[in-house]
């Protein structure tokens, strides 16, 4: 029987790039040696968004929409987009065309040759700026260093995965402060890489703000190490320390000079220990936001309305 590819893209706002993003990757897809679903998952959008996606299902079978009730982020439509699809091979792309579509017949052969995992890497990525790319570096030293799980740098939220690896995410891996990213290098299995340059977005702006960068990547790393969790241990060390040396400073000065040493330095003392207090009572904080959220076991995402599945999931 005929091998399926679905193709999952996480559309928040895209009414400019759309059109121009389902005509590229249609024409790709149908020269594919693979049968193919789209599935478009609309994640809250407030423009035009939905009424284009409904159009293009409409004219189109092989275009699939699961429409959120509200926006919940680009991690929750990508789980939907596995959860509904029911191709042998899945694969996740942005709707803005910093994917290129000529990479999935790349995509289709490595599938064919067997492989679970594949990891699209960009080689170039110009659109982003300076300051993304260096901070992406950053974060990604960061986490090598901090986390058991080796994550690809580089790697982006286009990747391709077999049938078999994405029952894994789908069933495993239901967190809610999510990294899809990082699962994909967490699972094992066949895996490989393909190298892309990412191409500028097609139209709109970026829906990634830095504050919202920030918050995502600090959840990241709590999600993938404990080690921040025990900081705690090693600054009360290093306080404990300097505490001693100003004792015995302060002895001294007062069996030297006579007067026990000044102002500035409790000042100094207290400042910094309330700095080192306050940071891990923060990072305690969040693990317990994680932590929260979890026990909590919200949905990870809302349905509002589907469009093309056979038996339409509402
Ligand atoms: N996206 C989404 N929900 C959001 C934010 C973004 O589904 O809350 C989608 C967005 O439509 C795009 C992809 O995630 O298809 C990547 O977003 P974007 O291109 O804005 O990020 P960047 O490429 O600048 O990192
Ligand atoms: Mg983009």
């Amino acid at each position: 029987m005929e091998k399926k590819l679905s193709v999952v893209v996480s559309c928040y706002n895209e009414e400019l790039a759309l059109r121009q993003f389902y005509a590229e990757t249609s024409k790709v897809l149908k020269s594919l040696s693979w049968d193919y679903e789209l599935i478009f998952v609309n994640d809250g959008s407030q423009d035009g968004s939905i009424e284009i996606l409904k159009e293009l299902a409409a004219g189109d079978e092989k275009v699939k929409v699961v429409d959120f009730s509200r926006n919940f982020g680009h991690e929750a439509a990508m789980i939907a987009g596995m959860d509904y699809s029911s191709g042998d091979g899945i694969v996740c792309m942005d709707a803005d065309l910093q994917h290129p579509p000529e990479c999935l017949p790349g995509i289709i052969a490595k599938l064919d040759e067997g492989y679970d995992v594949i990891n699209m890497v960009r080689t170039k990525n110009e659109s982003a700026g300076w300051f993304k790319n260096f901070a992406g570096a950053a974060f990604y030293r960061l986490i090598n260093i901090l986390s058991d799980v080796k994550f690809e740098p580089n790697a982006s939220d286009f990747f391709a995965v077999s049938k078999k690896a994405a029952k894994v995410l789908k069933t495993n891996y239901r967190e809610k402060v999510r990294f899809l990213r990082g699962y994909v290098q967490n699972i094992g299995f066949r895996r490989t890489t393909i190298e892309y340059e990412a191409r500028n977005r097609v139209a709109g702006e970026s829906k990634y703000s830095i504050k919202k960068l920030i918050t995502f990547s600090m959840n990241t790393i709590m999600c993938f190490s404990n080690l921040p969790l025990k900081l705690g241990i090693y600054a009360g060390g290093f306080a404990g320390v300097l505490g001693i040396i100003m004792m015995i400073y302060t002895i001294w000065s007062w069996a030297e000079v006579g007067t026990p040493s000044g102002y500035a330095t409790t000042i100094v003392l207290i400042c910094f220990m309330f700095a080192i207090l306050f940071l891990i009572v923060g990072i305690i904080g969040n693990y317990i936001a994680i932590l929260f959220a979890e026990l909590k076991d919200r949905p990870i995402y809302i349905v509002g309305e589907t469009k093309n599945f056979p038996d339409e999931k509402e």
